[in-house]
């Protein structure tokens, strides 16, 4: 979906540098067919078992990529009320939405269970006694199932590893069976599933596996208590190829592993993916501002910065960067920066890199998932457009912030 033509970047059949040209940069650009190639990747590859595959909105949550996931019938995993204010607008189904999270608040957990969610995915004790008693008080019953926490290592980076005893998520595995019991009496609540998620770009079936061994067990235990436990869900977290080093699990190898697991067990299976459903559907544009050659170092100084794409300044994560129009020039090793106030601020480090001059366009490779949406205003920066393309159409599906938007809530207090 995306490649050189003719020594021209395209994004499906769209040359990137007219997005560039007409949108400005820095910009984030989608592929509408990498959406749905992957989308129905999954669902191929888990067919056997029909699985309800929630996309984990916060990997990326513009209206028209919500919009999209919901047309290909896919449900969501959502973590906010403002996630779930967004699925609900675009009309997806109630009953195809998860709600994960640490902390929901009264409104969240109001708002959820009044709009009908197919379950809440709890993550404490206290969490279930709120959730209860909110049910109790609007007169509902809340489907809710636990976020166990199966004390496993998904040797991934300690920021996106979730499963492990450390980890502030889920309830551990070994005291879950007791908090089961006890919902029973619980008039605000209907237990019907079990969840984990154990962490994010995991590039081993073990550990996925692992976690779904436990969860079995567990499910097993509570449905001879006379606990209704239908769904098991298993999260999301399959890697994807930023560094062409990297191997991903094909979707296929992945889906018969869980399903060999699953073993005609009566379980309906919940799957969250986030950033292997949209990742690699995405790039972000970005403009070369100077060059600058340091003793120590060369740097291409770009007009793209942490507060557009924190990733690499986050997690320390490799993006690879391309020139949109292909550029042979002997290759040098550079820092590729942004005009932040941080010494974090840099989107490649130690680079190999063709020479490149002022208003060169570069392409950001792997952007689609926690791109965007994890950027913020830092240094008064707008955020930026967001353009989305299908063949050989493109369309602007966030606008580039403006001042306004800026001082957006802002008062000046005259004192
Ligand atoms: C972030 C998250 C996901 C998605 O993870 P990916 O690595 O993007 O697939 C799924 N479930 C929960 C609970 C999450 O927090």
């Amino acid at each position: 979906m995306f490649s050189y033509k003719n020594g021209e970047f395209y994004a499906e059949d769209v040359p990137v540098s007219e997005i560039a040209d007409q949108v400005g940069t820095p910009c984030y650009v989608y592929s509408y067919k990498f959406i749905e190639d992957t989308y129905n990747e999954y669902k191929e590859a888990f067919s056997k078992i029909e699985p309800i595959i929630c996309y984990s909105a916060k990997a990326n949550s513009n209206l028209s990529i919500l919009k999209v996931f919901s047309s290909l019938d896919c449900g969501f995993d959502i973590v906010s009320v403002g996630e779930l204010k967004k699925v609900l607008k675009i009309g997806a189904d109630p009953k195809k939405i998860v709600f994960s999270g640490v902390g929901k608040t009264k409104e969240e957990i109001i708002a959820a269970t009044r709009a009908e969610i197919l379950f809440f995915n709890v993550e404490s004790v206290d969490e279930l006694e709120f959730i209860n008693e909110i049910a109790i008080s609007i007169e509902k019953k809340a489907r809710i199932s636990l976020r166990v926490n199966p004390n496993i290592n998904p040797k991934t980076h300690p920021y996106i590893s979730t499963g492990f005893k450390k980890s502030k998520f889920g309830i551990e595995i070994n005291k879950a069976f007791e908090v089961y019991k006890d919902c029973v009496n619980k008039q605000g609540l209907q237990v019907v599933g079990i969840d984990a998620h154990i962490g994010s770009q995991i590039f081993e079936i073990t550990p996925f596996i692992d976690s779904l061994i436990k969860l079995i067990e567990l499910a097993d235990r509570l449905l001879n208590e006379g606990l209704n436990i239908q769904y098991i869900d298993i999260g999301g977290g399959l890697g994807i190829k930023y560094e062409n080093d990297e191997q991903p699990l094909s979707k296929t190898k992945f889906a018969n592993a869980i399903i060999k697991e699953l073993n005609g067990k009566p379980y309906k299976i919940v799957l969250e993916p986030g950033r292997s459903l949209i990742g690699n559907g995405g790039i972000m544009l970005t403009r070369v501002l100077y060059n600058k050659i340091g003793t120590e170092k060369k740097f291409i100084i770009i007009d793209a910065a942490m507060n557009d794409l924190i990733r690499p300044a986050f997690y320390d994560s490799y993006h690879e960067i391309v020139t949109a129009k292909q550029n042979n020039s002997n290759k040098d090793i550079f820092d590729i920066v942004g005009p932040i106030c941080e010494s974090g601020d840099f989107l490649a480090k130690d680079r190999q890199f063709p020479s490149v001059s002022k208003d060169d366009l570069l392409v950001v490779k792997s952007a689609g998932a926690y791109g965007f949406v994890m950027s913020c205003n830092y240094n008064s920066r707008p955020r930026v457009a967001e353009v989305f393309v299908k063949g050989d159409k493109y369309f602007t599906i966030k606008q580039r912030e403006s001042f306004e938007d800026l001082i957006k809530g802002e008062e000046v207090v005259d004192f």
